[in-house]
Parts: structure tokens; C-alpha cells; sequence
């Protein structure tokens, strides 16, 4: 990997909870270029969440380091968005617009409130939601709706890695499919580096230009893969079987 397009270095992150006692995450060490798509699929309890939030600066890893662009994580900011998988992230009482206005105001972000406005309405045109919305509030929105909204409040930010953590995991089947495919034009659009948590291996296929295997008892690193299956990505490809085997196989271990 080219050097100098090391986006995020997590280096002998290890995590030990203390109550109670666990052993989350042992000296993982990976990296992700900027640009890249990296997907964290894992079992249940492996460590994914964690990791993410030791990369968002949440927590404080036991041992070890995450650099973003060569610098320290010590604490969270807004060059970290992370969207979460829980359906009630936004601000209940705010309208979709201002749930995101509020944090480009909260970090002093875009000099005034024109030019603030003008980014929190382009990032939710971005996730194909139009000026009707603008003045709703979530509970009038389906949980696709809910998820757009917390992507775009999270894009609108500008960050140097978008952090997801299951965001379709509460979604049904068929807009989840949607919203995979909307998120893939908007990395490709956008060419955010993004690190996108999911236990779904086929998810992660069609997402993911790499895939980090953990696995569990510690967490652990199992194995990072290129993506070799060519765009668009279709699980009709015969090659698709082959791939999801492989991690299959390893998951189960
Ligand atoms: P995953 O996201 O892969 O399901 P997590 O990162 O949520 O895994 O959890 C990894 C391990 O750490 C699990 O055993 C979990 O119970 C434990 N854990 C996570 N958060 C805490 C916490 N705040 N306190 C204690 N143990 C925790």
C-alpha cells in the first residue's frame, strides 16, 4: 500500500473492558487508504463496534494507536462522523433540516449560516431526500427516511472518514437493498473513505472495496481481502459464490 495515501493506521489496538472483564480487542493492526471502502464483518461480540468506537474516539484504547492523516486519535471530532444503527439517532425535535444544521453550527463549521444551509440541504439532496422533508420531523419519517438523514448529517460535515455501524441493520430487506446502492453513488461521488460495520457477508460484498475478517475470543484480525468481484457487483456473479464461500468458511472457524 502506497505510504502516502494511508488515510487510518490503527496499529496494536487492544481493548480490555474491566466490568465486566473482557478481552474486546487484541493487537489489531490495519490500514485504509483514502478512498477506500472497508468493510468490518465479524460474529456477534467480536469487536466491531468497539473498534469503531476507539476510531471515533469514544473510548480510549487499553493499548495501541489510531493515526488519521499521520495524527493521533485522542478524543472524538467532526473529521469522524459516525452513523449508528439505531433508528433514533436524530434529534426528535428537530426538523430533518436542522437535525442537520445543528452540528455544522455546534463546530463552527462553514463560516455563516447561508453557506451552513446551503451544505446541510445539498447533503440531503445528496441522499435523495427533496425540499418537502426539510420541515419534517423523524417521527414522520419511515426508518429509511431516518438513515438517509443521519448520512447526510454526517457527509454534511466533511469528514476525513465516515464511520457506519450497522446503519441498515434495523431496515427491511428491500429498502436496505436501495440504500446500499445509493450509498455506493455516493462514495462514489463524494470519494469519502468509509468504514462500514455489518455482520451480513453479502453486504459487505457489494459495499466493501476491502473486507477486515474479525474474529472472536479476543477480537482479533483473521484477515483482510481485496475485493475481487468487478462493478458493478451482482450476486448473480458466478465468482460472488466462490468469495462469499471463502468468507463464510472463515467466519465460521
Ligand atoms: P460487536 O460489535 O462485534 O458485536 P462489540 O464491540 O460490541 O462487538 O463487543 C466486543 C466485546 O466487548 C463483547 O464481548 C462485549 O460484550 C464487550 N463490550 C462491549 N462494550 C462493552 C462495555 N462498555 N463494557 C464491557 N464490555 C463491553
Amino acid at each position: 500500500m502506497d505510504a502516502n495515501r494511508v488515510k487510518l493506521k490503527v496499529t496494536n489496538l487492544s481493548k480490555r473492558y474491566l466490568e465486566p472483564p473482557v478481552q474486546a480487542l487484541k493487537d489489531i493492526n490495519f490500514e485504509v487508504s483514502d478512498g477506500d471502502f472497508l468493510c468490518i464483518i465479524g460474529p456477534s461480540g467480536c469487536g466491531k463496534s468497539t473498534t469503531l468506537r476507539l476510531i471515533a474516539g469514544f473510548e480510549e484504547p487499553t493499548e495501541g494507536t489510531v493515526l488519521l492523516d499521520g495524527k493521533r486519535v485522542r478524543e472524538p471530532g467532526p473529521d469522524r462522523a459516525m452513523v449508528f444503527q439505531d433508528l433514533n439517532q436524530l434529534f426528535p425535535w428537530k426538523t430533518t433540516l436542522k437535525n442537520v444544521l445543528y452540528p455544522l453550527k455546534v463546530n463552527r463549521l462553514y463560516s455563516n449560516s447561508q453557506n451552513r444551509m446551503e451544505v446541510a440541504k445539498k447533503h440531503l439532496r445528496m441522499v435523495g431526500l427533496d425540499e418537502n422533508f426539510d420541515a419534517a420531523f423523524p417521527h414522520q419519517l419511515s426508518g429509511g427516511m431516518k438513515q438517509r438523514v443521519a448520512i447526510a448529517r454526517a457527509l454534511a460535515l466533511d469528514p476525513k472518514v465516515l464511520l457506519m455501524d450497522e446503519p441498515f441493520g434495523s431496515i427491511d430487506a428491500q429498502t436496505r437493498t436501495g440504500l446500499q446502492v445509493e450509498l455506493l453513488k455516493i462514495w462514489e461521488e463524494t470519494q469519502k473513505t468509509i468504514l462500514f460495520v455489518t455482520h451480513n457477508i453479502e453486504e459487505a460484498m457489494l459495499l466493501g472495496t476491502r473486507i477486515l475478517v474479525l474474529g472472536t475470543n479476543p477480537g482479533r484480525v483473521l484477515q483482510v481481502f481485496d475485493n475481487p468481484l468487478p462493478q458493478p457487483r451482482v450476486a448473480t456473479d458466478p465468482n460472488f459464490g466462490k468469495f462469499w464461500e471463502t468468507l463464510y468458511n472463515l467466519l465460521k472457524q
